[in-house]
């Protein structure tokens, strides 16, 4: 299947190609030299400092509050992530149409890749950020032919806008990360990581919302055609160990991404405080490397601080070198 989105963005394929041939190594190429890379922290967080008022559409700010969108990867960069993401996270028609916004999906994620794109040069990457589209295909929200075109729309919009690479995350069901995986394949040129959200049941095992298990994500991901496969968000980066243990010890040579909370947020006079501190995450990243991880950031409540932090505990740490 294939989107009439194609027939538009050759010309940025070919820049994008001829960006990475010229300068940087992929993502793929870099993590499987042996390198830790670094990736960036919680843009929503950042956001809502930044005065996003709740129930306002964050994607918007790509064109209204671009200074302020910005600064967002302009400071992990500084702080030493070799990766950024996008403010693009609910960028799909299928998000935006809530906000009235669906016809200016193209536009705002264009928008969205060309900030990061500015923000990190030639030398870093930008991993744009895809997330679930909220609508549930065991529930009959909406048809696979559907999905696939909203998420073909934004990954090319995001490709045209200057991304390497995108993240589909947060995700929890199979079928939907399969979909995205697939358009943004059969469409762009993009690197594709693909990263699901993980819980603690009660009995001690690590499932999404959806019931899918790590190993049972890294499996279908792999065959849909993902390069990076991993986690995000969460309870924090201590329970980010045990699932990339699980996955790394039935996938021995793709590269895992790790996007950590900054803990489990806790109430405090009304608005959501996130526990781990920088350091509490620094301290976790030799482990987490130990169990396999190769790309290392954070999600929900992590900011320039922490990934300063993660950076610093990284150098120096021999990344462990996939086994053939
Ligand atoms: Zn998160």
């Amino acid at each position: 299947m294939h989107c009439v989105c194609r027939a538009v963005h050759g010309l940025a394929v070919a820049v994008r190609k001829n960006r990475l041939s010229s300068r940087v190594k992929s993502i793929v190429d870099q993590s499987s030299s042996g390198s830790i890379l670094i990736s960036d922290g919680a843009w929503g967080t950042l956001l809502h400092g930044k005065d996003l008022k709740p129930g306002e559409c964050p994607e918007l700010w790509c064109v209204e509050h671009r200074a302020d969108v910005l600064q967002i990867p302009s400071s992990y960069i500084a702080a030493g992530a070799d990766i950024v993401g996008t403010n693009s996270f609910g960028g799909s028609r299928l998000k935006l149409q809530a906000y009235g916004l669906a016809e200016r999906a193209a536009e705002l994620n264009r928008a969205a890749a060309e900030i990061s794109r500015e923000a990190a040069g030639p030398n870093h990457h930008v991993l744009a950020s895809i997330g679930p589209t909220g609508k549930m295909l065991a529930m009959g929200d909406i048809s696979e032919k559907e999905l696939y075109g909203a998420f073909c729309e934004q990954a090319v919009a995001l490709e045209q806008g200057g991304a390497d690479g995108c993240c589909i995350e947060t995700m929890s069901a199979v079928d939907e990360a399969e979909i995205a995986v697939r358009a943004v394949r059969e469409n762009t040129g993009l690197e594709i990581a693909c990263t699901f959200t993980f819980d603690r049941t009660l009995s001690g095992e690590y499932r999404t919302m959806m019931g899918v298990s790590p190993v049972e994500m890294a499996r279908a991901m792999i065959d849909a055609g993902a390069a990076i496969i991993g986690t995000n968000c969460g309870n924090g980066i201590e329970g980010m160990i045990e699932i990339v243990r699980e996955i790394r010890s039935e996938v021995p040579d793709v590269p895992i991404l790790v996007n950590a909370n900054a803990g489990m947020p806790v109430l405090v006079a009304g608005r959501d405080v996130f526990p781990d501190t920088p350091e509490v995450m620094a301290g976790l990243v030799g482990a987490l490397v130990e169990a396999g991880a190769n790309i290392i950031g954070g999600c929900c409540g992590t900011t320039p601080a922490h990934i300063a932090a993660i950076v610093a505990a990284a150098k120096g740490i021999p990344a462990r070198r996939a086994e053939p």
